[in-house]
């Protein structure tokens, strides 16, 4: 099995559920069986009891599972059917942790959130990665923004994950934005470079550095992060304001995504794709 991990930082909404969702389907096109899992660090057990207010529509799946709306983005760009297993939450964690810790499953030990809680989130995104529909490769959207003291556990996990599988079968992607202040203002990178920095310093460091920005990134711009957060240029994609979504697929692709996948995960193109000319 192999992963791909979409995190983010700078603000929270800016688009990583959508990236995670295009990256799945640039995989998908070049011939490969792709699955998903949404990691929401809240400790609420589903979303199920979230306001619609706050956290917008529940999205309900075939086996019933209350999750977020993100895993109904994930089946329409994949064409696949999630379970409720594909939504892990810090609620499902503890409560999982919490129900071995009373059956005496820890024999004694103390259970602690390194190494209990983190191989237990290893353990569910293990499972639910390996279902009956057989993938070959996980997109791992990390719900919140890199930094937050409730994702670090998901981190480490992933991390630990990371080093289990290795580099050849781990691929991560940071979703970040770069302000440009004024009409025709600068293209500002520093966010991104601190959001790249916190996220290697967590054993993290990305591959790809994906770029929410108002207008496309320059040239100039794509130079600087590279060089600052240790990427290729080419592995530095801007993902403007588009006004329909399901172009964003197209938007990576056209600037060598693909290639940036394949070269990460060291994969071979099974098919021609699906997205050229
Ligand atoms: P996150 O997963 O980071 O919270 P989402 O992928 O759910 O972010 O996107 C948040 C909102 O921003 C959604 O309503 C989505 O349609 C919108 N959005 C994301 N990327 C773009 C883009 N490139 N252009 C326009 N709207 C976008």
């Amino acid at each position: 099995m192999k992963y791909v991990v979409v995190s983010g930082g700078v603000i929270s909404g800016i688009g990583k559920g959508l990236t995670a969702s295009s990256v799945g389907v640039l995989l998908k096109s070049c011939g490969y069986k792709v699955t998903a899992i949404k990691i929401d660090p809240y400790i609420n057990i589903d979303a199920g009891t979230m306001s619609p207010f706050e956290h917008g529509e529940v999205f309900v799946l075939n086996d019933g599972g209350e999750v977020d709306l993100d895993l109904g983005n994930y089946e329409r760009f994949l064409d696949v059917t999630l379970s409720r297993t594909s939504n892990i939450t810090t609620g499902k964690v503890y409560q999982e942790v919490i129900e071995r810790e009373r059956r005496g499953d820890y024999l004694g030990k103390t259970v602690q959130v390194i190494p209990h809680v983190t191989d237990c989130i290893q353990n569910m995104i293990e499972k639910s990665a390996e279902n009956a529909e057989k993938p070959e490769i996980c997109v791992i959207e990390l719900g919140g923004t890199v930094g937050d003291i409730e994702s670090m556990p998901f981190v480490e996990a992933l991390r630990q994950l990371k080093y289990r599988v290795g580099d050849e079968n781990f691929c991560s992607i940071f979703v970040s934005l770069v302000p440009q202040l004024g009409v025709v203002g600068e293209q500002k990178t520093k966010p991104t470079q601190h959001g790249v920095k916190n996220l290697t310093s967590m054993g993290l460091g990305p591959q790809i550095i994906v770029c929410r920005s108002e207008q496309p990134l320059l040239n100039e711009t794509k130079r600087k992060l590279g060089l600052f957060c240790q990427v290729p240029p080419e592995a530095v994609v801007s993902v403007h304001d588009v006004k329909n979504t399901y172009n964003i697929p197209l938007m990576l692709q056209s600037q060598g995504v693909t290639n940036q996948l394949i070269k990460a995960l060291r994969l071979v193109w099974r098919l021609p794709s699906l997205l050229e000319g």
